[in-house]
């Protein structure tokens, strides 16, 4: 099958073949010809898979080929994404495929200045990238109409819930036409999303490429168990020994960010960290160094766990486990994308059993456990696996037989796309309301 077979038109085609693309993924193959003919679609598809283009590009043909020329402050096609890294590598990778076609497009996120947006949308713009809150934010001060909206996209459905803007959305979708093409994008679909889905789509064609709520079969994932205070430490340790050359470490918070990146600095190793409380224009810069690999070691919360796409990431660190076991997915998925592989280490504490479990769960594997040397957690971590059990049982730490430490499951990786694991009960992590009015969620 080609790009050409799916039915989209020739400057697309070029701007591919300038980017290398030359076969479609699944998620392409599929969403493609039927974003073409019109159809509302709700897509699960891991990170990683191409989705971005399976939107983009017939969205663009659509653009290109039907629909008025747009007026002054229009917008004829918006995505609409959970954070401003986000924004702006989907209008990137927009901007290549439409380097061919006479469109405009353009980005809009919080954490910058509005006038500069609000000057640019006078003109009209055929597709807008945006997170929520900017977008209202330009809406009410009318430097937007959607008058002449053909299609919405919701991509990373599920972290815009999770990031409490299920307001903002509810009141987006108040403001939009109601006749248009929907397309619902997630890496994973909570009961939240299905719900959302079900007031947005109009008779949505269901894409799943991947299996419910698994990350990328490319990544390998281990856990080592280590006492919570000894975290930074063991994070050195292992990051001399495999001598690690580019890591993506998440945070639980802004703070264990900076005191992180403080000790590693302190060591004089290269590392810098991004989260909700530095400026745009750090964070973004950040970001880049670290793809250029003049950064060595980014340390994050989960504000960069998704859609970030890193070529060839091998190694992403879990230093705290996520508070949403769907968070875990997201953040292993920056590695092990586009075919290669990656490997994911979570450093596990005996307070995050319960995480652990729910990780577990949710993804229908269990964990392999190691521990390190010298590093054996006084406080063990009880047993968990892919069941919901935690068997609280205290026992005293063993030293570990061999390097590879830990009792369970020693010497196989989990791949986590295996479709002979068991498969549990999915308990959901946390229920997120849709279209609620309460308070917003501090971001992370
Ligand atoms: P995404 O899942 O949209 O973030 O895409 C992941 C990565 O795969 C990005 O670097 C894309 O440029 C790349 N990509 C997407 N589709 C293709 C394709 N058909 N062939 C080669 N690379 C692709």
């Amino acid at each position: 099958m080609t790009f050409a077979t799916l039915g989209l038109i020739e400057p697309l085609l070029r701007s591919l073949e300038t980017l290398g693309y030359q076969t479609p993924t699944p998620v392409q193959a599929q969403a493609i010809p039927a974003v073409l003919a019109g159809r509302d679609l709700m897509a699960a598809a891991q990170t990683g898979t191409g989705k971005t283009a399976g939107f983009a590009l017939p969205l663009l043909q659509l653009l290109a080929m039907e629909g008025p020329k747009v007026t002054a402050n229009s917008v004829r096609a918006l995505i609409l994404v959970p954070t401003r890294e986000l924004a702006e590598q989907v209008h990137e990778a927009v901007r290549q495929y439409a380097e061919n076609l006479p469109l405009s497009t353009y980005a809009v996120y919080g954490g910058v200045s509005i006038n500069p947006q609000m000057m640019k949308l006078r003109k009209g713009v055929d597709l807008l990238v945006a997170t929520p809150g900017r977008l209202l934010d330009l809406f009410r001060q009318n430097a937007l109409k959607f008058n002449q909206l053909q299609t919405l996209v919701l991509d990373e459905a599920d972290r815009m819930l999770d990031l409490g803007f299920s307001e903002e959305l509810g009141n987006i979708y108040k403001a939009l036409p109601k006749k248009r093409q929907t397309l619902l994008f997630s890496a994973t679909f909570s009961d939240a999303i299905r719900t959302l889905a079900g007031q947005m789509l109009n008779d949505p064609l269901s894409i799943e490429v991947s299996p419910r709520n698994v990350a990328a079969n490319t990544v390998k994932q281990w856990v080592v168990t280590v006492d919570k205070k000894r975290k930074p430490e063991l994070f050195v340790h292992l990051l001399r020994k495999g001598k690690w050359k580019q890591v993506l470490v998440f945070a639980k918070t802004r703070n264990g960010v900076d005191a992180l990146v403080e000790k590693l600095q302190g060591l004089g190793i290269n590392a810098d960290g991004i989260h909700g409380d530095k400026p745009q224009a750090t964070r973004q810069r950040a970001l880049d160094r670290f793809k250029a690999s003049e950064v060595q070691i980014l340390v994050a919360t989960d504000v960069a766990a998704r859609g970030l796409d890193i070529e060839d990431l091998p190694l992403v660190v879990n230093f705290d486990l996520p508070i949403v076991a769907e968070d875990y997915i997201h953040r292993i998925g920056r590695t092990g994308r586009a075919g290669n592989t990656g490997q994911a280490i979570s450093l596990v504490c005996a307070d995050e059993v319960n995480l652990l479990s729910a990780i577990e769960t949710l993804t229908r594997q269990t964990l392999p456990r190691q521990m390190e040397h010298d590093f054996e957690p006084e406080h063990r971590v009880p047993d968990t696996d892919a069941s919901g059990q935690v068997v609280k049982k205290p026992k005293k730490p063993k030293k570990p037989k061999t390097s590879s430490g830990g009792k369970r499951n020693l010497g196989k990786w989990v791949e986590s796309g295996d479709a002979s694991a068991p498969e549990p009960s999915i308990k959901p992590v946390r229920k997120v309301p849709v279209f609620n009015t309460g308070p917003r969620k501090r971001k992370p």
